[in-house]
Formats: structure tokens, sequence, C-alpha cells
């Protein structure tokens, strides 16, 4: 056997005999079965699973598994396997390619024929009756992706005729392992991306285009409830004052604590936490009137200011201090986000206007802003 640990399974029925025409046409069978599974698409481990099973149903093999190691060749993550094993399993995966035959057919990198089990000190017995094992690397250009191992009980089962036939099964399924595993890389870095495209680099918020999305979705549910919803903008106070003074570094080490205190005000609640741009904040709180919305911002500005960033050329504090404006709604389908986003706007400005650190709320009502 060739190293890792397993179950039992049950065997298949033996083909012995027959002539090499005979062999070659199962042979022929078999390639264009594991070609064929290997063009199904769906789940690798599935695949694998009825291409060893197919190995060990029409091949006198008593066992037949492929093990397959992970990214930097290091260990063998997975193994698929059908015949029949009935002594204990040696160990859990992962297991490392210092161990077993697989091991060493994986760090050699060449196939392992080995005629006598009883004479290899790397074989891990797997069924006390299998006498002959052959190990084929199975590569796709520079990638190792693991190992084809089959058993026989037959001393002489692996001739070269057999051999070549196994070292077109591995290559065959190198094929499919590859299209698998680039089509699973290929959906992890689209993830990724996507994950990317929706954050802020600096502040590792969500950013623009996410609060776009996030606000139309939650302006139409909120227009089909009929609920409140509030939209709070965050601006820090004298920012470029701040950059001035202290240099940008620091600027950028305030905005990321604005940004974590947003995160912590808004803990525990449903609202989206975006950087709008620039030194400004966007939070779109769902189910919250401007009554509702303005208690939070006045606990954000407290925040901001408890935190007592220093902030030398304020004219406000001495330390950084931010304005906050609020606008709450009851969507109509009919009308825009954007018009909630005019009115934060607004009453942003307006909160810039009576002196800064403070909190200006506004409820959106039908076409007119009334401020609270
Ligand atoms: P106000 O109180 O009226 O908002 O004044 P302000 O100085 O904050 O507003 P203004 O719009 O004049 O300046 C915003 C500043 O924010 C200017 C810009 O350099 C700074 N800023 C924008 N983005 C970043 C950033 O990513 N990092 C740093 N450090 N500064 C930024
Ligand atoms: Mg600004
Ligand atoms: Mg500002």
């Amino acid at each position: 056997m060739s190293g890792g640990g397993r179950g039992t399974h049950g065997t298949g029925p033996l083909r012995r005999g027959g002539g090499a025409a005979a062999r070659g046409g199962v042979f022929a069978e078999i390639l264009a079965q594991v070609s064929g599974e290997a063009a199904q698409g769906e789940d690798l481990q599935a695949i694998l699973q009825r291409i060893v099973d197919c190995l060990a149903a029409r091949l006198p093999v008593a066992i037949a598994s492929i093990i397959l190691l992970d990214g930097d060749g290091g260990h063998f993550v997975q193994e698929v396997w059908a015949g029949r094993i009935d002594l204990a399993p040696p160990g859990a995966l992962p297991w490392p390619v210092t161990v077993g035959a697989a091991g060493r057919c994986a760090r050699s990198g060449c196939a392992q024929l080995i005629a006598d089990v009883r004479r290899d000190p790397d074989y891990v017995p797997g069924h006390r009756d299998v006498r002959s094992e052959y190990l084929v690397p199975i590569r796709h250009r520079d990638r190792l992706h693991g190992v084809l191992n089959l058993e026989s009980t037959q001393a002489g089962f692996f001739t070269a005729a057999v051999r070549r036939m196994f070292d077109a099964v591995a290559a065959q399924i190198a094929g499919t392992i590859h299209l698998a595993r680039v089509v699973l890389e290929l959906e992890q870095a689209n993830r990724k991306l996507q994950q990317l495209s929706m954050s802020d680099g600096l502040t590792g918020i969500a950013n623009r285009r996410c609060f776009d999305e996030h606000l139309d979705g939650a302006w139409r549910r909120h227009a089909r409830e009929q609920r409140w919803l509030a939209l709070l903008l965050v601006d820090a106070d004298c920012f470029k004052r701040l950059n001035d003074a202290c240099g940008h570094l620091y600027g950028d080490e305030c905005l990321r604590e604005i940004a974590r205190l947003c995160g912590e005000v808004f803990a525990g609640t449903e609202a989206l936490v975006a950087r709008y741009g620039g030194e400004e904040f966007a939070i779109v709180l769902p189910g919250a009137d401007a009554a509702e919305a303005r208690r939070f911002g006045d606990r954000l500005c407290r925040q901001v200011r408890w935190r007592a960033l220093v902030h030398p050329a304020s004219p406000v504090a001495p330390c950084l201090t931010v304005s906050v404006g609020v606008a709450a709604v009851r969507p109509h389908a009919a009308a825009l986000p954007s018009s909630l986003i005019a009115v934060a706007d607004r009453a942003l400005y307006a909160a810039k206007a009576a002196g800064r650190d403070r909190v200006v709320a506004r409820t959106v009502r039908r076409h007119t802003a009334l401020e609270d």
C-alpha cells in the first residue's frame, strides 16, 4: 500500500487470463471510460472515485488509488481508492512525501515498479495477499499532482504492456485533475477579485462601489416593506490642515481609526459602513428613522473625540473631530436613492456651517426635507 489511512471497500470481478488482443481491447475500453469520466467536469473527488472503481472492477488489481498532493508537493492531502483493504490503516491524511512508496514516487517523479512488496522497505501493507505494486506520477506539464497507485496479488502482473496502459491512464487523469484545479483556482481568484473590487484599500471596509450597490438594494427592499431607511455621511473636520500639519501618513492612520470606530459604533446592527471617498464615510442604516440615526451619529462623534487623535491645527478642538449629516426616508420605488444622498449631503453641509463636530439630521417627507 502507498501510505495514508483508509477504510474497507468491496472488490470488483477480476478478469484474469486472455490473450494480448483481448487485453488490448480491455485497456482501450478502460482508457475510453477514464477519458469519458474526465469529460464530465463535475466534482473532482467523484470523477477520480469512478476512475479507480473502474480500474478495480475491470482489472486484476487488489487496490487502485489516486493520491493527490498539496500545492507545494510536500504532502499527500486527498485520496480516493477502490478494491480490498484488510489491514489496519497506517495513518491519516495529510502525510508527508517522505513516507511510503507513494512518497518515493512523488519525490523522484518516476514510476515505481515493486515486483515483490515484501522486499521493499517503503511498502505499507494494505492487503496481506498483495505481491506487486506499480506507482505512476500524475503529472501535467511541470506540475506533479499526485500518484496513481496499483497493487496486485499476482507477482508478475505489471508487465511492460500493463505498465504502459497505467502510464496512459495516469496521463489522462493528470489532464482531468489539472482542469479541475485550474477551475477551482479561477473560482478562488474570482472570489478574491470580487472582494477586492468591493473593499477600500486603505481602511479595508466597503468601498464606494459596494456602497452604491448596497444602497440600491436597501432602497428597493425598504420601498417594498415601507420601512424607514437612514443614511449617515461622516466627514473628518479640517482634514486638509491635519495632513498639512502632521503629514499624510498620520492622516491615513486617522482615516483607518475613523473606519474602525464606525465599525464599533454600528457593530451588532445591519448597517453597511463604507468609505465614500477621501475623508468621508457613508453608513446605510436599515430600519432607522432620523431620530435613531441621529443617536448613532452622536455616539460616533463622541467616540472619535474620545479617541483623542491629535489635531494641532483644528479650530474645533485639539483632537480630530467629525461632522455627520443624516437623512432618513421611507423610500418610494419610483424615487432614486441619490435623493437620500443629496439630503444627507445638505445636512452634512449644515453641520459644518454650524461649527463642525456635530450631527444634523433630516427626515425626507415626499419631496421636502425637514430638519429634526
Ligand atoms: P472640512 O472640515 O470642511 O471637511 O475640511 P477638510 O479640510 O476636511 O475638507 P477638504 O475637502 O478641504 O479637504 C479634504 C482633505 O482630505 C484633502 C485631502 O488631502 C484629504 N484626503 C483625502 N483622501 C485622503 C487620504 O486617503 N489620505 C489622507 N491622508 N488624506 C486624504
Ligand atoms: Mg470632505
Ligand atoms: Mg473634511
